[in-house]
């Protein structure tokens, strides 16, 4: 008899974002086992319950169970959104020296129980915390992810979206760069439906396009805005891996815009940073090398600067 293929995603860290994306994952019906991790066990065994009852209205049956590392021997995916969010009066810098302590572990014991599938990593700050997971890994570049700026373009799609008021499936446009502050949008190739942004904008008389600076203002700081509104952001970028985790399970050949380890692309080596790849049940298909305009290529370079600074603290 024919034993079919089970995808199992093992997800470390379920916390308000690790769960988004569970509850996420459930209710899309992407996977058949889904194995919850957390240094809080009896947080991780509470989710699984809670998540379990739910099952009877879920589009397709999936396992979901609290577990340990030795899970991970045969994941297709680790999905890790574990780690500390950002204290008051604590510096970026030293959230992130936290965080990479605590990857190194996390990441030690998932290679340990002789993992070889695709890491996609959450935390943040996502570009540095992917960067430690390949580190540590020893695994190939193309099968450690990052979330990058997939949710930043999700967002932008939105408001684009809004503010043509066209479907935000059918804008497409994206930011590069730092998952963050230097991050970019990339106008010089944004499309609303099966037309350039530019020809768009001219049809509605704003020539000025001052309502894109400020449309992307809002979403660099989309964040910072939630956050003081409610304390954290979690559905977004819930559904933001999902999208993510589909491209792979699918082999989809999907154009995502998440973190890449750079070899040469865009101009710059051993960094990892948004940009848009494509993914399939391999990982990271190819990075596409978009022609970008002097000043998205100055902002880039901008974005990558700062990462490697900050990495270079920690790395
Ligand atoms: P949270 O505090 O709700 O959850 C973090 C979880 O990690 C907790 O359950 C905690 O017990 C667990 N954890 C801590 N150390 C661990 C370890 N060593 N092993 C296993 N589990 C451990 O935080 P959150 O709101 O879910 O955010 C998680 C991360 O995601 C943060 O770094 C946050 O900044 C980031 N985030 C990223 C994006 C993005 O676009 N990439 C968006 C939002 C949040």
């Amino acid at each position: 008899m024919k034993t079919e293929k089970v995808n199992r995603v093992v997800l470390v860290g379920t916390g308000a974002v690790g769960c988004s994306y569970a509850y996420s994952l459930i209710n899309q019906g992407v996977a058949e086992e889904l194995v919850l991790i957390d240094v809080n066990e009896a947080r991780a065994e509470g989710e699984a319950m809670d998540l379990n009852h739910g099952m009877p209205f879920a589009p397709s049956p999936m396992k979901v169970w609290s577990g340990n590392y030795q899970d991970c021997s045969n994941a297709d995916i680790v999905v890790i959104a574990a780690g500390l969010a950002q204290k008051p009066g604590e510096t970026r810098l030293e959230l992130v020296e936290k965080n990479t302590i605590i990857f190194k572990q996390i990441v030690k014991n998932i290679m340990e129980s002789g993992f070889n599938g695709i890491f996609l990593v959450a935390t943040n700050p996502v570009d540095i915390m992917t960067y430690v997971t390949w580190k540590e890994s020893g695994l190939p570049k193309e099968r450690v992810i990052g979330s990058g700026t997939v949710l930043d373009s999700a967002r932008l799609r939105f408001a684009l979206g809004k503010y043509f008021n066209v479907d935000p499936r059918n804008v497409h446009a994206a930011i590069i760069g730092e998952h963050g502050d230097t991050e970019l949008p990339v106008w010089s190739h944004a499309m609303i439906g099966i037309e350039h942004i530019d020809t768009v904008l001219k049809r509605k008389g704003d020539l000025e396009k001052e309502c894109l600076h400020d449309i992307f203002v809002n979403v660099r700081d989309a964040a910072y805005q939630i956050i003081e509104r409610k304390g954290a952001t979690y559905y977004g970028i819930g559904m933001s891996l999902v999208r993510i985790t589909k491209a792979i399970l699918n082999n989809e050949n999907s154009i995502l815009t998440v973190s890449a380890y750079l070899n040469g692309e865009y101009g710059h080596n051993d960094v990892y940073i948004g940009v848009p790849v494509k993914i399939n049940r391999s990982g990271i298909q190819e990075i596409v090398e978009v022609e970008l305009n002097e000043k998205e290529k100055e902002q880039f370079n901008h974005s990558v600067e700062v990462l490697k600074g900050t990495m270079q603290l920690v790395i």
